[in-house]
């Protein structure tokens, strides 16, 4: 989905201004890219038109280029649908507090309860293992070394104890050795079955868990948002855990559960190891999604590193030849603030290869700011009046030589000449970048 996004995106962004005709057009485009990704078709209708209202209204943010706004309303719309704000775990209610693991055979329910549970023991609670799933005697083993994996009590079922029995028996031994949490797993069906679903809503009934959790396999895509939907109103959910969510590329299964259920999602499995479990928070998400990392924090710093007003008085200036040392100084502060950011921008695809070509040699810039400092108003203002003198000064001033004053002063030059033929700022920034 990402790549896909991408390009649509990279289209948006050659464009100086965008007109409704570009905006439908691009989300046309979007509407496909999310189609293509396996998302429900319901969740892209409502999602295109809710982008395309605010994109078409005036909200307008004037320091953001055209593009800027786009992806911003994207991702927060994209954020949005993932569910807002991430939700943490209910562990209210009786002592212990219980969490029931639901799911199809496969999705990851076993591994995701040992997951679970080391998760909540860094988080300083004491939880305890259970198996409910008596029907493949495999799968209780499975869970149990797992357990001791993550050094985390196990109750082992007697061999003819039936699952509410288990479940009971376990209560008993968490109180016994102060446990305050117990993860439950459940047996899973290869389809949804009604023998699972009586089960499920058994033991919710008797045992009354803080969490019903599903557990879902992202790379089932649409399915895993149909068994979610079911779920959900037999059993009633309180959330989801989607696994496999590293080999979903397409993205669809996270961003149509929520919208669909409306149960939120609560964790992601991100592989087989035990600690390849995070928090589900929507704004990363979102971020992968569009295959931009954070990048709310990347439109923050680009809209602070380049003033889009003081760029557009730039050029005025440019086109008039008025450009002084004032302005180079001007000029060279914005590269700064941009390399401070290129680390942070350096992971994000697209605009990071884009900054990759571009060298930034931070005390050279440091170096040229200085020099500039240490000359007068006056000076800065007409360079031409700079003589051996006042070089001298300047470079005591700034720390540096005479020369590194005249290779400022022989740079400086070269931007002249090269003003007449100059229109854009950033291709002026290019151009110092290529001087120093
Ligand atoms: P259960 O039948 O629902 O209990 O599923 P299991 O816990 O036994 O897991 C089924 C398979 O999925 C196992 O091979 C797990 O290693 C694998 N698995 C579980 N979670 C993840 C995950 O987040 N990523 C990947 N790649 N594999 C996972
Ligand atoms: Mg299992």
């Amino acid at each position: 989905l990402s790549d896909r996004l991408e390009s649509v995106f990279k289209k948006f962004r050659e464009k100086g201004k965008l007109d409704s005709d570009d905006i439908k057009k691009g989300l046309r485009e979007v509407r496909l890219a999310l189609l293509e990704a396996d998302v429900n078709y319901k969740v892209v209708k409502d999602f295109i038109s809710r982008v395309e209202n605010r994109a078409l209204s005036s909200e307008v943010i004037e320091s953001l280029t055209p593009f800027q706004q786009i992806i911003k309303i994207v991702y927060e719309e994209l954020v949005k649908t993932l569910g807002g704000e991430a939700k943490g775990l209910d562990l209210g209610g009786a002592k212990p507090a219980k969490i029931l693991l639901a799911g199809l055979q496969g999705s990851g329910k076993t591994t995701t309860a040992a997951k679970l549970a080391k998760f909540l023991k860094k988080k300083g609670h004491h939880p305890l293992l259970v198996s409910a799933d008596i029907y493949r005697p495999a799968a209780i083993e499975q869970l149990k070394i797992l357990a001791q994996k993550v050094e985390v009590p196990f109750y082992e079922p007697k061999s003819n104890e039936k699952p509410l029995e288990i479940v009971k028996n376990a209560i008993e031994m968490a109180k016994e050795n102060g446990r305050d949490i117990v993860i439950i797993d459940t047996a899973g069906r290869l389809h949804i079955d009604e023998d699972l679903m009586q089960e499920l809503i058994e033991l919710k009934k008797t045992f009354n868990p803080s969490e019903v959790l599903l557990v879902a396999d992202a790379m089932m895509g649409q399915d895993s948002v149909n068994v979610a939907k079911i779920f959900n109103e037999r059993v009633g959910l309180t959330g989801i855990i989607l696994t496999k969510i590293e080999g979903d590329a397409r993205g669809g299964a996270a961003l149509s559960i929520k919208e669909v259920t409306g149960c939120p999602i609560k964790f992601l499995g991100t592989g087989e190891k035990l600690d390849a479990f995070e928090v589900f928070y929507p704004e990363r998400l979102a971020g992968r999604i569009l295959g931009m990392g954070d990048i709310l924090t990347l439109i923050e710093k680009a809209q602070e590193a380049f003033d889009l007003k003081k760029a557009k008085e730039l050029e005025r200036k440019i086109k008039k030849l008025e450009f002084d040392l004032e302005d180079l100084r001007e000029q060279l502060r914005q590269m700064r603030k941009l390399g401070s950011v290129k680390d942070l921008l350096e992971f994000l695809p697209g605009i990071g290869r884009k900054l990759n070509e571009i060298e930034f040699d931070e005390k050279e810039l440091i170096k040229m700011e200085a020099i500039i400092n240490s000359m007068t108003k006056e000076e800065r203002k007409n360079p031409r009046i700079i003589n051996a003198s006042r070089k001298r000064r300047i470079a005591k001033g700034s720390g540096t030589t005479v020369q590194d004053v005249n290779k400022l002063l022989r740079s400086y030059e070269e931007m002249l000449k090269l003003l007449k033929q100059m229109r854009a700022p950033g291709r002026f920034q290019s151009m110092i970048r290529r001087l120093i």
